[in-house]
């Protein structure tokens, strides 16, 4: 304040005084004030250091914003603080502002998580202010926390996504700042996985993890039990070898009443200004020690944290800062407790400091409830055709980056790293979740889109290179050019010696799923042959049918040898074809005929094989076989594979399923119904809808889709490859029964929408299976499609469960799959996509595949989940139509494993589809039909798959081998695997490798991670083992159970 201010105010005191008594008078007449070079009474030398002091009750104040990676705006919005009528927010300027404040103080802290807007912002910096950003975060003023792109959703993500979008900010934070995150801050997501506690936890080298959200009951009993923090050990089989310490946080994320500073808050100021009315700083204190000594009976040592931010709060960081100013400042004067700046990770470095022994929590949390009729179980499934978009395309990347790294990573492009950072900004918890706004979503959809339209770019490109042997070309260019070392560095497209112009023009087709591929349904002229590349990134060599739709029913196919091989022409389903119609032809019929080709493609390991697709003269014997098709309307049938006996009964149910090789039957049947979703009512948010977030049926009451008198006709496709039953169940559930020859199980193709809401009622639409497995009340469901974790219905491991919701509250996220088991047998049923699960009945598996809402849920979307199909052209929009599969299998009990792995592996990475016309007499243009880029003859074992092989801007390669099994899962597969590296790379040979933490941010011999004292309980399934370490020079490698082993590979020749 200025000194002639001072004199002003000095003047009307002493007036104040006169006319009578008063506050502000009192505190001038106490005070010696407004002398040269001294303070007036309302200016105060904030005392804002401060740190943990013993003995006595530490309040950790961690100021953080909490920035979803879009939700009611898209994330570009949200970060330039466009359609603020939605809500007011601007992460640019949060950063702008947070990064002046701390230069103000140097006792002020901050931690910042989603990198998706960080990278955004640093990306616009001047020189200058990175400068003074590096300063901050040296000082430790500036904290990354998290770190990843995104906070990724835990119930709908897939653990390659998860490691891939944390993987992307990590190394930029790494690059940058040359710092590594040690704290999990996932404090918004619904629900918490095991695969982050020890995957993206402790295996990324974290030392904690916090979260804001856990059911309601399990927190109350926290809170009694002085259990909000814990050792969380999330894997069965890595046991004690992976824990971190978790806490769930105080008042979800944000402060305590009275505590909200921000701009936009109504809460009133710290007023300390003994000049001016209203001074409150004696309130604010007594509250601040009663909520923290409250607090502090909660949690075990004496140190408790505050998170003092919110959603998009710090735009004026300069309120927060000041406020917080004030209460270190009074606070500490006051003496009672004891307040200061601080991180989470200055927190848990305090807490493992005190040395105290923690509760240990296995498993996970979920599902998550915020009241008696509040389960956060129907995101499982909400926008399910965005969550299998998200998982087709998490599949499609991997192709690309394995063809990526083949031909070297362009600098001018095309490349993987827009499908990348758009697949990181997808796993935010109001993207894959489904939680966002439609226009959101719309965005979401877009950028994937564009991404892999890159992607689909640069496979297009590579594909032909390979296929005409121009690789070695591109190779011995580099060889020439370079020292004359006979050892390879990969070529790079921007300089390719290959001229594209001569290359095969290689087609792809993203609707495929969807019976829609331009170059196959094209009229294949004689003379010219159809070339099917098929391509398989996984280890394993691969034999699997392959279809691809066409519009000639007079086709011949042979292998990449000239040899003609069996084909089948299968019609399409009335279900695929509506979904055709309405995408492809606006609506209306299909005119030219269409059918499935379908054939058998051998794949050898990380590579492709050629097909050969021709016109057929009449009476051919070679020529594709037509499928007989009977229409049923009566009795039961009955579908054989070599192995497998199928019983339906006359209205197309799954009923009975034998398997003759492995001696096991069940009765099994399937089904289709709908949960009334509840309206609650929109006068009252207590009374609560089903929403976006919340599944809330208005009855246990599953209503059966299938009018059981009155049968729906069926067809019964049989052929020499594959049978298949057509079923229209209702005018809106279309189904196909699927079985290969070959096959021990059975796929189920589904068409589901647009749901009725004529009668003005929400729906919910679950598949059931309903077995004679006594399953006692026991059922299992994967965490982020890795381990299985055991789920007991009605029934929580840590707490007395009060029922309220017997449907919702036993719902669990399902990427992998889930099954049942009983002493004899176990039922199976995989999924293509992230979806709800549970196993209300004895026998019974259930999976949401689909809903379609009326009412918001009242978390803030402020919308119904009522997604519809626009395609223009005048045609009207109508309700989502939803398309997909699931898989079913029984086995003898303790022999299941081996199927869910590998065939979940197989479901998640498709053999992806690439087409060519050539002349048919001139099949020499393709001189390399069929490629591994293995080594010849190798594959991969059975437990092990890559799941990362990534070319980084370095040039050096970043290779991830996981092992797919659990301990004790499998006799044979359980057990550690010893990988030869040189026999991944027939091109290249290995120079040096390293290896690195999970998310590739340092040396896995350099992680260095807090261990926790914990109580006993822990479930083992013996001592957890861990591959040894690689040995200098040596480049064999060992991977044990559910291990994942993070390589960077540098090759030779590289530069
Ligand atoms: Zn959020």
């Amino acid at each position: 304040m200025a000194e002639g201010m001072c004199s002003l105010l000095l003047l009307s005191l002493l007036l104040l005084c006169i006319v009578g008594s008063c506050e502000l008078c009192h505190a001038w007449w106490n005070k010696d004030f407004c002398y040269d070079d001294e303070f007036c009474p309302g200016a105060v030398d904030y005392d804002t250091r401060g740190g943990p002091v013993a003995g006595k009750l530490n309040v950790h104040l961690v100021s953080h914003t909490h920035d979803d990676v879009g939700w009611l705006k898209t994330v570009d919005q949200y970060y330039v603080g466009s359609n603020n009528s939605i809500q007011v927010a601007a992460v640019q300027y949060i950063l702008d502002s947070v990064i002046l404040a701390l230069q103000e103080d140097p006792n002020r802290k901050f931690i910042y998580v989603e990198q998706a807007f960080f990278q955004r912002w640093w990306r616009e910096q001047s020189k200058h202010k990175r400068k003074i950003v590096k300063r901050l975060v040296k000082a430790g003023q500036l904290e990354f926390i998290n770190g990843g792109w995104c906070m990724h959703d835990e119930a709908s993500t897939h653990y390659i996504d998860m490691i891939d979008q944390t993987t992307l900010g990590h190394r930029y934070i790494k690059k940058q700042f040359n710092k590594v995150p040690r704290i999990g801050w996932q404090i918004d997501p619904f629900g918490h996985s095991a695969i982050q506690a020890y995957l993206l936890g402790a295996e990324v080298g974290f030392d904690a993890v916090f979260f804001g959200r856990a059911d309601y009951q399990d927190i109350a009993k926290r809170r009694i039990d002085r259990t909000m923090e814990f050792v969380w050990q999330g894997s069965r089989t890595l046991g004690s070898t992976a824990q971190i310490l978790g806490g769930v946080l105080n008042n979800r994320y944000s402060p305590p009443d009275g505590f909200e500073f921000d701009i936009q808050s109504a809460e009133p100021p710290i007023q300390d200004n003994p000049l001016l009315y209203d001074i409150n700083v004696q309130e604010h204190v007594d509250s601040f020690v009663k909520f923290a000594v409250e607090q502090g009976k909660d949690f075990r040592t004496n140190h408790i944290m505050w998170t003092m931010g919110d959603d998009f709060t710090y735009e004026n960081a300069n309120t927060w800062f000041k406020q917080i100013d004030k209460l270190i400042h009074h606070v500490n004067k006051d003496g009672r407790v004891n307040a200061f700046y601080s991180t989470p990770s200055i927190y848990v470095d305090a807490n493992h400091a005190e040395n105290v022994t923690w509760p240990l929590k296995l498993d996970d949390f979920f599902p998550y409830a915020d009241c008696p009729h509040c389960y956060w179980t129907g995101y499982f499934t909400s926008r399910p055709t965005l969550k299998r978009y998200v998982r087709q395309l998490s599949a499609y990347l991997q192709v690309a980056r394995q063809l990526e790294f083949l031909i070297g990573k362009s600098k001018v492009g095309p490349t993987t790293d827009s499908l990348e950072e758009a697949m990181a900004v997808l796993q935010h918890h109001d993207g894959i979740s489904g939680t966002e706004m439609q226009h959101v979503a719309d965005d979401y959809a877009k950028r994937l889109a564009l991404g892999a339209a890159e992607a689909e770019e640069l496979v297009g490109s590579v594909l032909p290179i390979l296929l005409s042997s121009k690789l070695e070309a591109c190779y011995e260019k580099e060889i020439n050019a370079g020292s004359g070392d006979t050892s390879r560095s990969p070529p790079e497209m921007s300089d390719s010696p290959v001229n594209k112009d001569t290359l095969l023009k290689v087609q792809q087709c993203a609707l495929l799923n969807i019976s829609y591929c331009p170059p196959t349904e094209a009229d294949i002229v004689s003379g010219k042959s159809l070339v099917v590349v098929a391509y398989n990134s996984l280890g394993w060599a691969r034999e699997e049918l392959i279809r691809i739709p066409v519009t000639n029913s007079m086709l011949e196919v042979k292998d990449s040898k000239g040899n003609v091989i069996p084909s089948q022409l299968v019609p399409l389903s009335e279900g695929s074809e509506k979904v055709r119609n309405i995408y492809i032809n606006g609506g209306s019929q299909n005119k030219d005929l269409i059918f499935y080709l379908v054939f058998y493609a051998s794949v050898p390991p990380f590579g492709y094989n050629s097909y050969f697709v021709t016109t057929s003269m009449a009476n051919n014997p070679n020529q594709a076989r037509k499928s007989s098709v009977e229409k049923l309307d009566s009795g039961a049938v009955v579908l054989k594979s070599h192995d497998l006996t199928l019983t339906f009964s006359r209205n197309g149910q799954l009923m009975h399923f034998e398997n003759h090789r492995t001696k096991t039957n069940a009765s099994i049947e399937q089904s289709y119904c709908w949960y009334n979703a509840s309206d609650g009512n929109t006068n009252k948010s207590r009374l609560q809808a089903s929403g976006a977030y919340i599944f809330r049926p208005n009855s246990s009451t599953c209503f059966p889709i299938q009018d059981p008198d009155n049968y729906a006709p069926l067809k019964v496709i049989r052929g020499t490859l594959v049978d298949e039953i057509h079923q229209e169940i209702s005018p809106w559930v279309f189904q196909v029964v699927r079985l290969v020859k070959t096959s021990e199980h059975v796929e189920v193709e589904f068409v589901v929408g647009p749901i009725p809401i004529e009668d003005e009622l929400g729906k919910e639409l679950v598949t059931k299976l309903r077995t004679n497995i006594s399953s006692v009340g026991e059922f299992y469901t994967d965490s982020n499609g890795r381990d299985f974790v055991k789920r007991v219905r009605n029934y929580r491991s840590d707490w007395n469960y009060n029922v309220t919701e017997p449907v919702a509250g036993n719902y669990y996220p399902v990427n992998l799959g889930l099954y049942l088991k009983d002493n004899e047998k176990e039922v199976s049923l995989l999924v293509d996509r992230a979806v709800g699960g549970s196993s209300l009945t004895d026998g019974e598996l259930e999976v949401m595949l689909h809903r379609r809402l009326l009412h918001d849920d009242f978390r803030g979307v402020d919308e119904a989940l009522n997604e519809s199909i626009c395609i223009g052209n005048g045609v009207p929009c109508q309700g989502l139509v939803v398309q997909g599969q699931f898989f079913i299998n029984i086995h003898p009990v303790g022999n299941a494993a081996r199927w869910r792995r590998t065939q979940g592996q197989k479901i998640y990475s498709p053999l992806q589809l690439a087409f060519a016309v050539i002349p048919e007499t001139n099949h020499s243009t393709i001189t390399t039909p069929e490629f591994s880029s293995l080594i010849a003859g190798y594959e991969l074992p059975p437990n092990i798959v890559i799941i990362t092989l990534q070319e980084l801007d370095e040039k050096n390669l970043l290779l991830r081998l996981a092992h797919i099994y659990e301990a004790n899962e499998d006799a044979e597969l359980s057990q550690v695997a010893t990988i030869n590296l040189e026999n991944l790379f027939a091109h290249r040979k290995i120079d040096k490798l390293l290896e690195l933490s999970l998310s590739a941010n340092q040396l896995r011999s350099k992680m260095k991670t807090l261990k926790w004292k914990h109580e006993s309980g822990a479930q083992m399934v013996g001592s957890p083992i861990r591959g040894a370490r690689i040995k200098d020079g040596q480049f064999s490698i060992e991977i044990a159970p559910m291990e994942i082993r993070t390589l960077s590979i540098k090759f030779k020749n590289d530069n």
